[in-house]
């Protein structure tokens, strides 16, 4: 670092007011602070983070295998090409993510275990204030902003969701968490039983097998997976021509998105054509012996919670090779040794691990208070699914379950830089969502449809989060095509924006 370089960094970490304060630092966080470079470049911002380093989800999961459900062509930024296979490992998003932090120069800007614990809006002053805990000091420091981009993501990093099964303190064996994995955890030679069946669950089966003497994967119910191999054969193609990488990045970032959304739309009108090529490919890596009535045809619809990709159908070959397991059926209690399930059966276990999934975090879990009301968020109504009725300069980036994440924190980035440079021009201080007299009485409905879309962690939160309306602006759309056109269009003065 040169004498320069660090004196900036110096002054960066000492400020205490920012024009934008950026919520986490991890894949939205960082995409929020490239885009602030780019197109608000006189604004000054900072990302707090609670933790001790960046990629968030990313930093968060270390059990073995951890890796991407989606490709990394659309789960990485449209900005910054993918240089891998389309399924990658934490490290290689890790690293990706690195690479931005330097060339983007966005490292500097990150202030690391600060945990964002208020933030407190007043109208007389348009800022925000922040109560930030500093987990080196134990103390609490204000920071102040006029606006908050919530990038801290939707679930809690510190703890996973473990339903409360009958009997567990009786186990004598250890019980893990994935979202908490001992480093020092030895299943090797061990009887492994791994409570879930979604992504988590597929991905820890192939990865621990062969170490297991045997891993068992419990499942109340089946889950569809789409197993292929691990290779995307027109970025194989494209690279093997020495085309740029950026042109090959964008070519095949398209491609995938048209194969998804003929996929999406099949899955809606014809989902029993699309069951069938899911129960097929299974077939394909498991044979014609294997119960696949039982283990994996689900009841839902295709499409209805998150498909996961197996790369390689590593899940299935695991299954067939005999090292691991599948059981379909309930629990009843745990017992001293293992798990008893309510068909009687008893499945014998050094390590039970409960991949049963999340708990969601609203808003961080941070304490939000307006002009000396604290701020209930499941009373507010979404405009279009990141800012909220009555919630002044704020907006929280929450991706797509069904389509990358990344997709949507690209949009919402490009979106409220945007509309920060309509305020700028505007010279106003703030925008507050507030319905219009023709918005008034609209039906309101859940954030997320559970018909459309009903993973376990979003329907027991539903209760906590805002509500969407009937009518543009108030819809939260899960749907990348519409968004990809409707969002950069967004008239930014149809009245339900309010300056001040
Ligand atoms: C194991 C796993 C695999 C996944 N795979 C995919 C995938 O393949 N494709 C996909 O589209 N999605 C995937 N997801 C969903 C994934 O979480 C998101 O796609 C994406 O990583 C979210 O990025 P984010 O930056 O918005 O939030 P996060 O990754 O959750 O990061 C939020 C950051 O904010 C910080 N933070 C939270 N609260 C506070 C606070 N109060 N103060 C300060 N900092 C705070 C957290 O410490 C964290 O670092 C996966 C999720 C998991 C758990």
């Amino acid at each position: 670092m040169n004498v320069n370089v660090a004196a900036q960094h110096e002054a960066d970490q000492a400020a205490t007011h920012f024009d934008v304060l950026i919520v986490g630092a991890g894949i939205s966080g960082i995409d929020a602070a490239y885009h602030l470079q780019q197109h608000c470049p006189e604004r000054s911002f900072a990302l707090l983070e609670n933790q001790e380093s960046f990629g968030g989800t990313w930093m968060t999961h270390t059990y073995p295998g951890i890796r991407s459900d989606s490709d990394l062509f659309t789960f990485g930024y449209g900005w910054k090409p993918w240089h891998g296979k389309p399924i990658a490992r934490a490290d290689k998003i890790l690293n990706y993510l690195n690479e931005v932090l330097d060339e983007q120069d966005i490292r500097r800007h990150i202030r690391y275990q600060r945990q964002v614990v208020t933030a407190t809006w007043s109208s007389e002053t348009q800022t925000w204030t922040l109560e930030v805990l500093q987990h080196e000091t134990g103390q609490t420091v204000e920071m102040t902003c006029n606006f908050l981009w919530m990038c801290q993501g939707y679930y809690k990093h510190q703890e996973g969701y473990t339903p409360d099964f009958p009997g567990m303190s009786d186990f004598k064996g250890q019980i893990v968490h994935p979202q908490r994995w001992p480093d020092d955890l030895d299943y090797t030679g061990k009887k492994v039983v791994v409570i879930g069946s979604g992504a988590t669950a597929a991905t820890l089966i192939p990865a621990m097998a062969d170490d297991c003497e045997h891993i068992t994967m419990l499942q109340r119910s089946p889950t569809y997976f789409a197993a292929r191999p691990n290779v995307n054969e027109l970025a194989e193609q494209l690279r093997s021509l020495d085309i740029p990488e950026e042109w090959t990045h964008e070519i095949v970032r398209r491609n995938i998105l048209k194969e998804q959304r003929m996929i999406t739309a099949a899955a809606v009108h014809t989902p029993e054509a699309v069951k069938q090529q899911l129960l097929t490919m299974a077939k394909e890596y498991l044979g014609d012996g294997f119960d696949i009535d039982r283990h994996f045809t689900p009841s839902y619809r295709p499409w209805q919670q998150r498909l996961a990709l197996i790369p390689d159908g590593d899940l299935y070959q695991k299954l067939k090779s005999g090292k691991a397991s599948v059981v379909t059926d309930q629990i009843e209690t745990f017992t001293e040794t293992g798990i008893r399930l309510k068909s009687g059966d008893e499945l014998e276990a050094d390590i039970i691990v409960t991949a049963t999934g999340f708990n969601m975090a609203i808003l961080g879990d941070i304490a939000f208070t307006i002009d000396g009301k604290p701020m209930n968020f499941a009373d507010r109504i979404t405009w279009r699914g990141f800012m909220y009725s009555d919630f002044p300069n704020m907006a929280w980036v929450f991706g797509y379950f069904r389509a990358s994440w990344t997709l949507r924190a690209d949009l919402i980035s490009a979106f409220v830089t945007r509309l920060l440079n309509h305020m700028a021009a505007k010279g106003a201080k703030s925008v507050t969502p507030e319905l219009r007299d023709q918005d008034q009485g609209m039906k309101l409905g859940p954030f997320i449809d559970p018909e459309n879309f009903n993973p376990g962690y979003v329907s027991r939160s539903l209760d906590r989060m805002p509500k969407q309306g009937d009518h543009e602006p108030w819809l939260f759309e899960h749907d990348y095509f519409a968004e990809k056109d409707i969002l950069p269009a967004a008239d930014l003065e149809d009245g339900s924006l309010v300056y001040r």
